[in-house]
């Protein structure tokens, strides 16, 4: 069929993409190879939440239609991606994990399908999350957890575990995630592939359920850094939709990617994201790669940015806070689910039985913390307090910027954990995300890439680039530049390295 082979599903998007434009392969082919796939492995994985063959196929012949006719392709034309279940995708289902959302279709398209559509990528279906973005393994989703690639009895992260693990199976070369503490990052870091929160305002919230407005971004997963780059380049861009989308282009990222050099930047290793609370076959790996980059001609220098160390807790009075008036929509009147609207009850026992029902355990507890912090009386004393630490991180982060061009850090404290063993200990879990964090209260933009395996148990580690808002290029830059030093190192990706399933 092509000089590439017959596996198509382990190719990158841009090779996949230049394949098609050379005619080498259609469009339809390369689809309907990512669907056999999810078809083999994803009863084992649970990736997706659903899975739209016929309207993927169709959109694959759209492309190959275009390209018989002459027409142009772009970048990432003919090449499937996997959607995040948060994001609306007109007359797909829709369920952000959540039994409060079973059965409610998207009636309107986000911004970003859109501009996905009008890239001709190929949406195959929506990915598994944990409810309403809540969590860090996939296991609060309400409709089963997804499992690692790497070992089917461990966590992918989450919220984000669906697009991670599509993306880490094979299933699918693409994914659209969100990021509101994390959530991309952390599921990438876990899984051995690539994951960008871009600058907050960079990628359009219009048609994303709305976890924590201030936090929340949409952004690539991907298994290489250009890859990353290309998806991010037509996800972003103002959208007058979004009244926090900033009104300027792009950085160049996919440039950035393709230049892939450090020589000359100066990068910053924050000290309060390493220490004991991290494994040393995560710290083992972070301090090989920080070499690599020395090696590669950038200057490392360590970098204290004191209040990182509230960040946590800030996040946990300020996204509850968020997430309990935005989640006071579902509410059995206006979307899904709706409980005993039969027995005369009134309006109110049906909105309260509806929500009782519809909401797992972990929701209902962020509810009610966020009501709590918002309540009269307490909220100078929680929620003000936690605006004023985020002010003191984002001074943390431009003090940071003011001596190095990029910040750096594990991704994560540990490899993934087994599934089952922090579900019941709501502080473990929010401890994943303690170094993914600083990131969104402050607004500027992250990546996360695998730069190994940890010797102790032979799962991905993932490191974290940080950059200053709209510096978007930058993490791009130095990210690319890490993963060629660590392919020449190897001969292949990391992810090459994970168990066939
Ligand atoms: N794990 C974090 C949380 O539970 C991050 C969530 C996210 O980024 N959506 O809040």
């Amino acid at each position: 069929m092509t000089s590439m082979g017959s596996d198509l599903v382990r190719q990158s998007a841009r090779v996949l993409a230049e394949a098609i434009q050379a005619g080498e392969v259609t469009a339809r082919e390369v689809t309907q190879a990512h669907l056999d796939r999810i078809a083999q492995v994803d009863d084992r994985v649970h990736a997706f939440l659903h899975v739209g063959a016929d309207e993927a196929l169709a959109q694959a012949d759209a492309v190959d239609a275009k390209h018989a006719s002459g027409q142009q392709l772009g970048p990432l034309a003919g090449v499937p991606l996997a959607l995040k279940d948060i994001v609306a995708m007109k007359g797909v289902p829709t369920t952000c994990g959540s039994r409060i959302l079973e059965g409610w279709i998207a009636p309107y398209d986000a911004t970003i399908v859109e501009r996905l559509r009008d890239a001709d990528v190929v949406i195959l279906g929506k990915t598994n999350m944990d409810e309403f973005a809540m969590g860090s393994s996939t296991e609060y989703s309400a409709y089963g957890p997804t499992r690692n690639p790497w070992d089917l009895d461990r966590i992918p992260g989450g919220s984000g575990g669906g697009s991670a693990a599509a993306v880490a199976a094979f299933e699918a070369p693409l994914a659209v995630g969100t990021d509101t503490g994390g959530s991309i990052r952390q599921p990438a870091s876990v899984t051995g592939t690539v994951g960008v929160k871009p600058t907050y305002g960079g990628v359009s919230r219009y048609g994303l359920v709305a976890l924590a407005s201030s936090l929340d971004q949409a952004g690539p997963c991907a298994r290489t850094v250009l890859d990353a780059a290309y998806l991010h380049s037509i996800m972003g861009g103002h959208d007058p939709r979004d009244s926090t989308s900033i009104p300027s282009p792009v950085p160049d990222v996919v440039g950035a990617a393709m230049k892939a050099d450090v020589r000359g930047l100066r990068i910053g290793l924050v000290k309060q994201l390493t220490g004991d609370g991290y494994q040393p076959g995560v710290r083992q790996r972070f301090a090989e790669a920080v070499e690599i980059l020395t090696h590669l001609g950038a200057e490392v220098v360590e970098v204290d940015c004191p209040h990182f160390d509230y960040a946590l807790g800030a996040y946990y009075l300020i996204l509850p806070s968020e997430c309990s008036s935005n989640l006071a929509r579902f509410d059995g009147m206006r979307y899904g689910l709706r409980v005993n609207d039969e027995v005369d009850g009134g309006v109110e026992s049906v909105m309260s039985e509806t929500r009782e029902a519809g909401f797992g355990p972990e929701v209902k507890r962020r509810i009610m913390l966020g009501t709590y912090a918002l309540s009269s009386g307490y909220y100078d004393a929680y929620y003000g307090q936690a605006q004023k630490v985020r002010t003191l991180i984002i001074q943390d982060f431009t003090r940071a910027f003011e001596q190095v061009d990029v910040l750096i850090s594990p991704t994560t404290p540990t490899t993934a954990f087994r599934l089952g063993e922090k579900v019941d200990d709501p502080l473990a879990m929010y401890l994943n995300d303690i170094a993914t964090i600083p990131v969104n209260l402050a607004g500027n933009c992250a990546l996360s890439l695998p730069v190994g395996l940890s010797e102790a148990d032979g799962l991905p580690v993932g490191l974290q680039v940080m950059a200053p808002p709209m510096a978007d290029d930058r993490l791009y830059l130095v990210g690319a530049a890490l993963e060629g030093a660590l392919f020449d190192r190897w001969g292949h990706l990391l992810i090459e390295e994970a168990p066939a399933l």
